[in-house]
């Protein structure tokens, strides 16, 4: 029988992370304060425990994975690595297509892999409470899950968007215990801004991230987390690609291509990280993060310092940013609504060393259901995006007859994405414009620095 699962044994779990930063060419652009001189890391501490500083400013290159973290992680990792044999076949192609499964977290996607690392840690340090934000609400109910895991009160800042659309991912916040408030609340000074001069604000993700650090800035007894693009958070997800190398190594392949959809960078990160180890010494790999052609970070924004909120709390960081007051379209892949990216994907890509494509609503709505109808599990609509990447590389090998091996990752599961399927199977979605005027004016407003 031919092989589709590839499955680890739980004492195969990685026990250390992989940090990039030690293979990168060039050490990482330090985050800045609004003054232009970088930020110390104590400053940092103000909202995240120091061990999760010590991490976001660190170079070595392996971490050692704490014993309850691992215990915690063990819930749902190691994750499978399968072989889409239905899919190959469907699409009449030459290439080798694996998939990394991380929806079979209890939250449904990678998130919850650093939602755990940062509730211990944040435990450790004697916090209590933990504020968030979250978009389409895969991050909050990660972090609610975490919170409940180790004994931390967890408040969310969800979208209003979001809020009102995913009424079940709310549920699912408040039933691992969190609070959920449809963000800009007039709960804090930066939501009150923005409903003085939006009454009819929808909420973007950089105005909950306003919201949350801002209290968590105001409390001893609260912390801050962030479900992507700070350097921690991509080093925790690195288990997803240092889990799927041995399991490729299993059965004597290894990757052409590497895709994954690419939001703040976290799971790309994740994924494709351990495997630029490799690249770095030398090894030819295409690592490609996926992007809607309506937010098209990397792909159409610039490379500067910006805040990563939409207020201006965070420490600026120098990213491809669409500019911190874009508001992107109402896409349904709300996790990859985001003006920036990570520093080190940015920096990787500018330096030439990762690919980025930008792919529009319809066509990734057309991989989900292909990918739903041949492998059967319902892709969430950020996955879309790398299986999107996936199948346009498998046609053009079925075009050259190259025999390549694809991986990407499948980030969640759609299951409360259904609304969204409804509406492209009715036929009721469009690609968006590519919102060049708005981006164009919000570039207009990257702080002057660096
Ligand atoms: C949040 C999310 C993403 C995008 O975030 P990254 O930090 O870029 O990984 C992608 N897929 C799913 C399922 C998500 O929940």
């Amino acid at each position: 029988m031919q092989q589709t699962k590839i499955l680890l044994d739980e004492k195969d779990l990685p026990d250390h992370w992989y940090n990039v930063v030690a293979d990168m060419p060039n050490a990482p652009a330090p985050y800045l304060g609004p003054d232009g001189n970088p930020v110390p890391p104590e400053a940092m501490m103000q909202i995240f425990p120091e061990a999760l500083v010590m991490q976001e400013v660190s170079a070595e290159r392996w971490i050692p994975i704490p014993q309850e973290v691992r215990e915690a992680l063990t819930m749902w990792h190691p994750s499978p690595l399968v072989r889409a044999h239905r899919l190959e076949k469907e699409l009449g192609t030459p290439a080798k297509i694996y998939f990394k499964n991380e929806s079979i977290s209890p939250a449904g996607s990678h998130k919850p892999n650093t939602a755990v690392a940062q509730a211990y840690y944040n435990k450790e340090a004697g916090i209590k409470r933990l504020t968030t934000e979250t978009g389409a609400g895969q991050w909050g109910c990660s972090l609610a899950l975490a919170g409940q895991m180790f004994g931390i009160d967890v408040r969310v800042f969800m979208v209003k968007v979001s809020y009102e659309q995913k009424p079940y991912r709310r549920s699912l916040m408040q039933t691992w215990g969190a609070e959920v408030f449809p963000s800009p609340t007039d709960m804090t000074e930066a939501g009150r801004t923005i409903l003085a001069q939006h009454p009819d604000s929808q909420g973007s993700l950089g105005i909950s991230i306003s919201e949350a650090v801002e209290e968590a800035a105001g409390r001893d007894d609260t912390n801050y987390a962030l479900g992507s693009v700070l350097n921690h958070v991509l080093l925790h997800q690195t288990i997803i690609g240092l889990e799927a190398k041995k399991q490729l190594e299993m059965v004597g392949d290894y990757p052409d291509m590497i895709f994954a959809p690419c939001g703040g960078g976290s799971n790309f990160g994740g994924i494709a990280f351990p495997f630029f180890a490799d690249k770095a010494a030398g090894k030819k790999i295409d690592l490609v993060a996926v992007e809607p052609s309506s937010c098209p970070t990397l792909t159409k924004g610039v490379y500067a310092y910006d805040f990563g909120d939409t207020i201006g709390l965070t420490p600026l960081m120098k990213m491809f940013t669409l500019g911190h007051d874009f508001m992107p379209p109402g896409i349904h892949a709300g996790g990859l609504r985001y003006h920036g990216d990570s520093a080190l994907v940015s920096q990787l890509y500018k330096e030439g060393l990762i690919d980025a494509v930008a792919v529009p609503q319809l066509e990734t709505f057309e991989a989900g259901v292909q990918f739903a109808r041949t492998e059967g599990i319902v892709p969430a609509p950020e996955s879309c995006h790398a299986i999107a990447g996936a199948i346009r590389e498998a046609k053009r090998c079925k075009e050259t007859g190259e025999a390549k091996t694809l991986l990407f990752n499948l980030s969640g599961h759609g299951h409360f994405d259904m609304t969204s399927y409804e509406r492209f199977i009715a036929g009721e979605l469009s690609n968006f414009d590519y919102p060049e005027e708005a981006i164009k004016e919000s570039l207009q407003h990257l702080p002057n620095v660096g």
